[in-house]
This record gives C-alpha cells, structure tokens and sequence, in this order.
C-alpha cells in the first residue's frame, strides 16, 4: 500500500485505520449536513411510576434523520459531536425542540410532568449555561417547571465546585436535575450529597439481570435505600421484562424506564400513545 501512495505520509496508516478515518469523516459530514439542513430530530421515551403504571414524564433523546441513509442513533453520533465541539449545537437543538414540543403537549393536557433533556459534559461546562438555556425557554414559551436536565457523574467530578455553581443555578430557576447512567462512574453516594440534584437514574447494567443475579439485586437495593436516605427519586433505566419490574416494586423503586413500556418514539407515535390514554377505550362490558 505504502507504495501505491507513492512513499508519503500515507504508509504509516494501515487500511483499517484508512477505513476507521474515512467513516469517522463521513459521519463529520453527516452530522454536519443534519444540523444544517434540519435532519436532527428527537424521540420521546416514556417514564413510568410503579405504584400506578401512569406516564409521569418524557425523555428526549436526540435522532439523526440522514436522507437515504436513515436514522443514526445517538452510540454513533455523540462521542463524534463531543469531540468536534458539534455537540453544543446539536444539544440545543434537542433542547429547543423538545421544549417546543413539551410546551404544546401540556398545554393539550396530553402530559404533565417534565422533559428531560440529556446534556453532555462539554455543554454542561459552558459559562453561560444557564442563560442560554433561559434563552431556549423564554423563545419557546416553556415553563422551567416541565423541564428536567440529565448530566452524567462524569461532569460533577471534573470540577465539582463549578458543576455545584451551575446546578444551583438552575435549580434557582425550577429546572430539576436528574443524574444518568448511575453506577457507570466512579462516585459514590455520599459524594452525591454534595451536590443539588432529584433524581438518581440507575443505569440499566444494572437492572439487566436483576432478576436471575443475588449480587445486582443487593446492589440496586441499596442505591434505591441509601438514594431514598438522600431523599433523591430514583428511575430504573432499560427495563425490559415483568420480572426486572415487580424486583423493581418490592425494592421501591419509584420510576422506570424501559422498552416494556415503550421504546423511544417520534412526536406523532408518541401522541397516539398517549391518545389511547386520555380518550377511554369502550370495554364490550362498557359497550
Ligand atoms: P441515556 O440518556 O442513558 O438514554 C437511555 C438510552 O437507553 C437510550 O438510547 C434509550 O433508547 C435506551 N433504552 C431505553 N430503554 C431501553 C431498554 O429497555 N432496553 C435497551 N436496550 N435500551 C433502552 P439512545 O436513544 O440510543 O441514547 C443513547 C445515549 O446517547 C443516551 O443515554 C445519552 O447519553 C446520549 N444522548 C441521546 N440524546 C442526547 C442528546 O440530545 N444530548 C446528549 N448530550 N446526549 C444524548
Ligand atoms: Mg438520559
Ligand atoms: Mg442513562
Ligand atoms: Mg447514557
């Protein structure tokens, strides 16, 4: 190969490291093309409270819509936006999006509760964080109180005094702030005192096997005990079976989310969802 190129810099590279290049660019430019052409959309996955299955709140989670190609989901998409700094952009548009929406769908009365929109570390971190998300709600006409931000721990440890900074800030203003993936990181819970968060999201890792292993029982019970002791909610993250769900019950877990429920769907199957809900179904008992 190193010939073929005629001896420059280009042996050095092997033809996957070419290849792993060459996808890593095409997707550069599709992320690109999807933030300027519009193509960033966003699903919505339900949150559910155990005690009486209600929908108590949505997730947003950010889609690229890639003409001819389809969907690309966010595991192929995000680190790359981290990395480019392209993440700034696509976040607010999840953010602006999802607000928009919320706003609409509250005041149909077709959902209460709160959004919650995930930030990355990077955006997180930005000085001015918290007016540039007053900014999006005040545009959008939301009240912070239907919104809910998800940081993951990484944010809090890298600066754990700015991250205190920021999360007061925005509490200040009635956005709710949940921390995601719990368990993935390395913080502790009586790290987690520190800092003003409601809700702890455990990561699904954990809740995978929780039905056929002792050991991932006893751990996600004491989260859900010593996070209750914290007064911290908790959600169950990726719950995917009747068996992870009545674990999760006895444990006292009081929120889930998972595919058993619903996977992540676009606005209109969403809405449908939610129709059936709000308008009775007539029972042949009914009829
Ligand atoms: P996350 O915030 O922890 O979101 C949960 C992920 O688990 C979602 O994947 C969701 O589709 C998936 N999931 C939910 N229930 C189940 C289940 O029962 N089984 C399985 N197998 N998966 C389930 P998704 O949408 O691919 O997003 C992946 C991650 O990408 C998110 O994890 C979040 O960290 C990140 N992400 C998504 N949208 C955004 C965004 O707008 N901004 C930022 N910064 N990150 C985002
Ligand atoms: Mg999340
Ligand atoms: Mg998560
Ligand atoms: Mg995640």
């Amino acid at each position: 190969h190193a010939k073929r190129r005629g001896g420059n810099g280009y042996q050095f590279f092997n033809e996957s490291m070419n290849q792993s290049a060459v996808r890593r660019l095409k997707l550069e430019n599709q992320l690109r093309q999807a933030l300027r052409d519009g193509h960033v959309e966003v699903h919505y996955q339900p949150k559910l409270a155990l005690k009486d299955r209600q929908f108590v709140g949505l997730e947003a989670l950010a889609r690229l819509n890639i003409p001819g190609v389809g969907m690309i989901n966010p595991v192929d998409f995000i680190p790359l936006a981290e990395e480019t700094g392209l993440i700034i952009e696509l976040g607010e548009r999840v953010l602006q999006q999802a607000c928009r929406d919320m706003k609409q769908w509250v005041e149909q009365g077709l959902v209460s509760g709160r959004v919650a929109v995930n930030l990355s570390a990077r955006q997180f971190m930005q000085p001015d964080l918290s007016a540039r998300v007053t900014r999006i709600l005040n545009a959008e006409g939301m009240a912070p109180e239907h919104l809910e931000l998800e940081i993951t721990e990484g944010v809090l440890m890298e600066d754990p005094e700015r991250a205190i900074e920021i999360m007061t800030d925005l509490q200040t203003k009635g956005i709710d702030l949940a921390l995601d993936d719990f368990g993935t990181g390395y913080s502790s819970l009586a790290y987690l005192k520190r800092f003003p968060i409601q809700t702890l999201k455990i990561d699904k890792a954990f809740i995978n096997d929780i039905s056929q292993a002792e050991r991932d029982r006893k751990m996600v019970a004491s989260i859900i005990a010593m996070a209750h002791n914290l007064g911290l909610h908790v959600v169950a993250e990726g719950v995917e079976n009747k068996d992870q769900l009545t674990i999760l019950s006895t444990l006292n877990c009081e929120y889930a989310q998972g595919f058993l429920f619903a996977k992540p769907l676009p606005a209109s199957e969403l809405l449908q969802r939610l129709a059936i809900r709000v308008v009775p179904e007539s029972t042949p008992e009914s009829a």
